[in-house]
C-alpha cells in the first residue's frame, strides 16, 4: 500500500526517505505545479544523515492528481492541516488512514473532521529535522514517534513497516495525553525563549517564572481529565530545559527566522482551553498576551 505524503518539509521528507530506502511505495504530495516543477528540477529529496548526504529520487504528484488514498501522512505545520487535507479529501477512499504529525492541539481535530470517511491517527514525536535547502532534510536528533487513537488499544498492523523502515515508534491509546504533556512542555520553555531571547538552558535564570507556569498548566491538564499527563510536570520541564539547555526552542527558531509560529496550536490552545473551563490561569494569559505583542511588533501572525 502507497504512503502517500504530504508536505515534503522537514518532518515529511525524514518519513519519506526512510520508507522509500526501505523499499516501500511512497508518493510525495506537493502544493502545485510550482513545487512539482522545483522537485522535479531538484531530482530528488536529499538527506543529510551523519554529515553524510544522499539522494531519494521519489515520486511526486500534486494533489490535484486523481488516484485514491488510502495511507496518508499529513506532515505540514499545525495552520496548514485543514487546507491541506482538504486539498485531498476527495481522494481519501471510506476508512482511509490519515496520520496527523502536526504539533500542539486543534489542528488534528479540525483537519479530521473534513474527511470524515477517513480515520484520524494522532501523531506526537520528539524526533528533529530542519531544511537547509529546498527539498533537503537534515537529520537533527533521534527521537521516538507516538501514534495512536484515543482509547483504541488495537495498533494496525502497518506499524511493522514503520519498524522495517527505522522509525522509532509505540501505539497509544491515549495519545491525547501524550500531545497535551508536550504542549504543556511548549508552553513552559518555548515563549520564554522567544522573550528572553534565549537559549533553553537559559531559563535556569527565571525559575520562578518557569513554576508557576507549569502549576497553571498542572491545573489547566487536571481540568482537562488528563492527570496523568499532569504528574510530574515541573520535573520533566526542568530535565527538557536541562537536556537541551544549549538548543534554541523551536519557537524561538521560527521568530529568528521571521516565520509564522504554531503559538495558536499551543499557548493559544491551552488558554483557550482554560477560559471554557473557567480555570484562573493569570500567568498563561499574561504570556499569551506579551507573546502575541511580541510577533505582532515583528510583522508575524499571532495566530
Ligand atoms: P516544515 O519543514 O515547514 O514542512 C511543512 C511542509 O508542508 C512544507 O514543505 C510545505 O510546503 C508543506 N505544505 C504546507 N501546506 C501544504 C499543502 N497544502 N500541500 C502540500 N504541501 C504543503 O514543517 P515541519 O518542521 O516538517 O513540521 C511539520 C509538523 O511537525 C509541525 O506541526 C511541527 O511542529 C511538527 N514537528 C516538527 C519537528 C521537526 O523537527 N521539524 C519535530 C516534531 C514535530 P512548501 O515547502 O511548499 O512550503
Amino acid at each position: 500500500m502507497t504512503w502517500h505524503v504530504l508536505g515534503a518539509g522537514s518532518l515529511g521528507s525524514l518519513w519519506a526517505v526512510r520508507l522509500f530506502r526501505a523499499g516501500l511505495p511512497v508518493q510525495l504530495i506537493l502544493r502545485d505545479a510550482q513545487r512539482l516543477a522545483a522537485y522535479c528540477q531538484a531530482g530528488a529529496l536529499t538527506l543529510v544523515e551523519n554529515q553524510q548526504e544522499r539522494h531519494y529520487p521519489i515520486p511526486a504528484q500534486t494533489a490535484a492528481e486523481p488516484q485514491p488514498i488510502q495511507r496518508l501522512l499529513l506532515a505540514c505545520k499545525a495552520y496548514d492541516a485543514e487546507q491541506a487535507i482538504a486539498s485531498v479529501a476527495t481522494r481519501l477512499i471510506p476508512g482511509a488512514q490519515v496520520v496527523l504529525l502536526q504539533n500542539g492541539l486543534g489542528s488534528q481535530q479540525a483537519a479530521s473532521a473534513l474527511a470524515p470517511q477517513a480515520q484520524g491517527i494522532f501523531a506526537s514525536s520528539t524526533e528533529g529535522a530542519f531544511r537547509d535547502g529546498d527539498f533537503r532534510v537534515v537529520f537533527a536528533g533521534q527521537g521516538f514517534t507516538w501514534l495512536g487513537i484515543e482509547g483504541d488499544s488495537s495498533a494496525p498492523q502497518w506499524l511493522g513497516e514503520l519498524e522495517q523502515a527505522g522509525i522509532a515508534h509505540a501505539w497509544s491509546e491515549q495519545i491525547l495525553g501524550k500531545l497535551w504533556r508536550k504542549l504543556a512542555l511548549n508552553c513552559a520553555i518555548n515563549p520564554l525563549t522567544v522573550l528572553h531571547d534565549c537559549r533553553n538552558g537559559d531559563l535556569r535564570a527565571w525559575p520562578e517564572e518557569v513554576n508557576d507556569l507549569c502549576d497553571e498548566l498542572v491545573m489547566l491538564l487536571q481540568g482537562c481529565n488528563q492527570a496523568s499527563a499532569a504528574e510530574g510536570l515541573h520535573d520533566d520541564v526542568w530535565r527538557v530545559i536541562g537536556a537541551t539547555a544549549a538548543n534554541y526552542s523551536s519557537m524561538y527558531q521560527d521568530v529568528a527566522r521571521h516565520q509564522r509560529t504554531e503559538i495558536d496550536y499551543l499557548l493559544g490552545y491551552a488558554c483557550r482551553s482554560a477560559a471554557t473551563l473557567q480555570l484562573t490561569t493569570p500567568r498563561l494569559l499574561a504570556l499569551y498576551e506579551r507573546l502575541r505583542s511580541h510577533l505582532t511588533e515583528r510583522g508575524l501572525p499571532v495566530t
